[in-house]
């Protein structure tokens, strides 16, 4: 990256929006990264496209559709499940998730059709939503499962949440460290050897290709070997010093594994989405017959669904901050899905994402600056510390979009 370039864009973002010629992510998209290792100003990966236009996950929906033989992959998860089933009535498995459909599908599925003995972890949302813990508890109530909740200090995860917000516009990521590496910590304690997530993070163009290439989960995200461990941008050291009552087992439970904690260890994390077609809207049918899985009373500011992300009132807030630093909001995730998985076309999608991308999110805001311990004004001049001059300019008092789609936003 040069200099000139840095100046231009926040992130290392491009500085050029591309659309995707078949769905409407960007290249402005970034790549997941290990939050452990993610440093206040880092620069980021972000999403891929071919000659065609087309991103990563549009080719990679493609090859689901016509290329992987799903029979064969699911042979191979067959084989997979006889070399960790236990017939001694231990756990063999563990599905982490906080009652979302996707891990009371993982977890069903696993028990009830492939005979296995799965435990659930959950690692506790930040603010947990009335209608996630109704769905959480619907999930071991009426699914029929053991789990184990763990809830990290709130006061800790209080100023997590603060100090990612002001530095990297990120405030769910104290959940994000916890929800990669409790499923890993709970099966090393627990003796058990297989993880099972659900989806490829690349199916969403949040990673590299060649992860879709395997089933496993790379170690890399949940292992970090170095003393560069960064929470909300800040070296955990200068963390402990600007906090003088945290002691280091306060944050304790936040710190990632290393390979010494697993290296006499058997441990496999893969994702069962590699092995079964994965359709959103299937696995939430899925859900509700079920697990009693229930959609939201009403559907989510900024964007038109209301059965994805609804257990945690921080997932409007994070969503919303995505829009503001990559041009890219909750609408449009749902859309771009739908229009891969054949639901909606691209217009469709475009006159849904007029209607609601970038929307306000009004519904739980004041639960989340109060728990960050931030005042609405504060909170407002954070955020618009994140837009990059490239996808935001000031116009008579007003923030103008740059570089959108004009079907999308024409400035009025
Ligand atoms: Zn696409």
């Amino acid at each position: 990256m040069n200099k000139m370039n840095k100046k231009k864009t926040l992130f290392g973002l491009p500085e050029r929006v591309i659309h995707c010629t078949k769905c409407l992510l960007t290249n402005q998209k970034p790549f997941s990264v290990n939050e452990t290792k993610n440093s206040k100003g880092s620069s980021k990966n972000s999403l891929q496209f071919n000659e065609e236009g087309i991103c990563l996950a549009c080719q990679y929906s493609e090859k689901k559709k016509k290329i992987i033989n799903w029979n064969e992959r699911e042979k191979l998860l067959r084989e997979l499940l006889n070399n960790y089933r236990r017939k001694d009535g231990s756990y063999d498995c563990i599905v982490s998730g906080s009652g979302g459909k996707d891990s009371v599908t993982i977890a069903h599925i696993l028990k009830y059709k492939y005979g296995m003995n799965p435990l659930t972890v959950t690692y506790s949302p930040i603010l947990y939503t009335e209608i996630g813990f109704k769905n959480h508890r619907a999930w071991i109530d009426k699914g029929g499962f053991d789990n184990l909740l763990f809830s990290p200090n709130g006061r800790v995860t209080s100023i997590l949440s603060k100090e990612a917000f002001i530095n990297l516009l990120h405030p769910m990521q104290p959940f994000k460290f916890g929800i990669k590496s409790l499923a890993a910590k709970t099966a090393l304690k627990y003796g058990i050897n297989l993880v099972m997530f659900g989806e490829p993070y690349a199916e969403y163009g949040s990673e590299d290709s060649n992860t879709l290439e395997k089933p496993s989960y790379d170690i890399n995200w949940y292992l970090n070997d170095s003393d560069q461990i960064f929470f909300g941008g800040t070296h955990y050291k200068d963390f402990l010093k600007k906090y003088q009552w945290l002691k280091f087992s306060d944050i304790k439970s936040f710190m990632p594994l290393t390979s010494d904690d697993v290296k006499n260890e058997k441990l496999d994390v893969q994702y069962l989405g590699w092995y079964l077609h994965w359709d959103p809207q299937e696995i939430y049918y899925y859900a509700t017959e079920n697990c009693g899985y229930q959609p939201d009373t009403e559907r989510s500011d900024g964007t038109y669904g209301r059965y994805s992300a609804v257990d945690d009132k921080m997932e409007w807030l994070h969503y919303y901050c995505h829009y503001i630093k990559f041009g890219i909001g909750r609408c449009r995730f749902d859309a771009c899905q739908e229009i891969r998985n054949e639901h909606i076309t691209r217009e469709e999608a475009i006159l849904l994402c007029k209607k609601f991308e970038g929307e306000y999110p009004k519904r739980y805001i004041n639960d989340c600056f109060r728990f960050m311990n931030l005042s609405i004004k504060e909170a407002e001049n954070i955020i618009d510390k994140f837009r990059s001059p490239h996808l935001w300019k000031k116009v008579k008092n007003k923030w103008v979009r740059l570089q959108e789609l004009e079907e999308i936003y024409n400035g009025k």
